[in-house]
């Protein structure tokens, strides 16, 4: 399986992708509540890069990596991964970015949106997986 390749760039597939890989993995160990679905994500950014019949391929690929990286992820930090991000609310504004402002004490959400913990399962503390 190989990057299509750009008959005037040698090597542009390839940092691409590359780059790509490496913002995934990035975002997963920074922020990974807000990044629900890496693999497809990371999918969506570089299958340009592969024919289509290889496709498929590419994205079997990149699970098993993600997935991996998510369980490294997990093994160093604990279940509480992403706990950088913890001292942020976990809702979205209305301009459909990420709320800023610090949750209250116990709650995943600040006064503003603190009726969501009731609407969302506690269960839901652990590490989203695509
Ligand atoms: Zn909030």
């Amino acid at each position: 399986m190989t990057c299509t390749a750009h008959p005037r760039q040698p090597g542009r597939a390839e940092r691409l992708l590359l780059a790509a890989c490496e913002q995934t993995v990035e975002r997963i160990a920074r922020d990974l509540r807000r990044y629900p679905r890496p693999a497809r994500h990371l999918f969506s950014q570089i299958r340009f890069l592969f024919p289509l019949q290889e496709q498929l391929q590419a994205y079997r690929i990149i699970e098993d990596h993600v997935q991996a990286a998510l369980e490294r992820l997990e093994s160093e930090v604990g279940p509480d991964a992403g706990r950088a991000t913890a001292l942020r609310c976990a809702s979205i504004n209305r301009k459909g970015k990420p709320c800023g402002r610090e949750p209250l004490r116990g709650s995943r959400f600040c006064p503003s949106h603190k009726h969501l913990e009731a609407v969302l399962p506690p269960a839901h503390r652990g590490l989203y997986v695509a």
